[in-house]
């Protein structure tokens, strides 16, 4: 990254960690297949179950129930298997999502459109675990997908609360932790999760990496790629070795610096702060519990796209809540949900802080969004702005 760039935009992805680039350096050097039985490729299968054990281990479970994927996408697809069950002979056959889920949750994985419900949020993002139970008194059980942390608005969901719900109705609980993983605990125990996504890259390891992990007792799941009996015949192909080896050595120093997200969490209150003391800002999901990261902010009148140039030609890095993988800004489902109109929808910008952010990263971003707000927002509808 050129020194004089500023980037804030760790939620999209991260630079890579210099301890997941030597893990991944040191697996490419190796020449075994981690299936054959010789030196060479009981080699390759140490790396990949020491990168097991350290997934497991950061989110307290169990390494015989880690399964790598490629990503976060296809563990959350993976996850969405009707037929789950713990009892036999309960399979969860709905699937409820919250409307706040990333699109790999919301496309429903294997379940038929018509089998998907969507549980909604409130102004603040978060979902009311009383409407999903009215949900789940009629129609039997249910696979409910309810995402950690949201990755736009940062805020964080009450999963615990909802497993307890999702259980006594018989069904099961998957959450999406990619954006959680590395930023706050996570324990798949305390969060009464059955199934979890990670995602390497979010934390300093490499793109197309990822990780399902199961809790203990959870049966059905339906292997979406078959083939070879890799991963417990739960993920077929020959394990893509130097990226589980790169996610390992991330998790790592992830978990093992995680007490540094209280000094990101100290900067995001600064430019937070400082945010809000600018003509017509506006924070989403600011009352709630969030990710120390992440800030969501918005202006009435404001393009995102228009904003998201403007602050790199400023050369700071930051991305429109909603940016879909073309780059072009759709209006946010995450604040559809939230309840906002197309004025609003279209118009936030999300900061998201990560390990190496500094006080003056805040203020050249401070001091940006100053001089672009005095410019683009110049003709914005004031009436617009007592909406918001
Ligand atoms: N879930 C959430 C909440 C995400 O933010 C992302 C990535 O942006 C994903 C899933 C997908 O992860 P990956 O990029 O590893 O496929």
């Amino acid at each position: 990254m050129a020194r004089d760039r500023v980037y804030l935009d760790w939620n999209a992805t991260t630079p890579l960690r210099p301890e997941a680039r030597a893990a991944m350096l040191a697996a490419w050097d190796l020449a075994g297949n981690p299936s054959s039985v010789h030196a060479e490729g009981r080699q390759a299968r140490r790396l990949v179950e020491d990168a097991r054990h350290l997934v497991a281990t950061a989110v307290s479970g169990d390494s015989r129930n880690v399964i790598f994927t490629s990503g976060g996408t296809e563990a959350n697809v993976l996850a969405l298997t009707p037929g789950l069950f713990r009892k036999p002979g309960a399979p969860a056959g709905r699937l409820i999502v919250s409307a706040v889920e990333h699109a790999s949750v919301l496309s429903g994985g294997r379940f038929a459109d018509d089998a998907i419900e969507v549980l909604g949020v409130g102004r603040d993002g978060v979902v009311d675990p009383e409407q999903l139970r009215a949900m789940l008194a009629t129609g039997g059980p249910a696979l409910v997908s309810v995402m950690l942390a949201n990755n736009e608005t940062g805020a964080l969901q009450p999963v615990a609360a909802i497993a307890d719900i999702v259980h006594q109705a018989g069904g099961l609980l998957h959450v999406d932790a990619v954006q959680a993983l590395g930023k706050i605990p996570i324990d798949i125990k305390a969060l009464r999760a059955d199934l979890l996504t990670v995602s390497a890259h979010k934390i300093g390891g490499p793109k197309g990496a990822g990780a399902l992990v199961l809790a203990d007792g959870v049966s059905g799941l339906d292997a979406l790629l078959r083939g070879g009996g890799q991963e417990l015949g739960r993920r077929a192909g020959t394990e893509n070795v130097a990226g589980i080896a790169g996610f390992g050595a991330a998790v790592k120093a992830a978990i093992t610096s995680l007490s540094e997200m209280q000094r990101i969490a100290g900067l995001r209150q600064q430019l937070e702060i400082g945010l809000r003391q600018i003509r017509g800002t506006v924070v989403f999901s600011e009352g709630v519990a969030r990710l120390p990261n992440t800030i969501l902010f918005g202006a009435a009148g404001l393009r995102a796209e228009t904003a998201v140039i403007g602050f790199d030609l400023e050369g700071i890095a930051v991305s429109s809540g909603s940016a879909c993988s073309s780059g072009k800004v759709q209006p946010s489902h995450v604040l559809e949900a939230m309840g906002y109109g197309p004025e609003v929808t279209k118009s936030a910008v999300r900061l998201s802080l990560g390990w190496s952010s500094t006080e003056t990263d805040v203020n050249r971003c401070l001091e940006a969004w100053r001089k672009l707000s005095s410019t683009l927002l110049k003709h914005s509808d004031e009436t617009l702005l007592e909406r918001f």
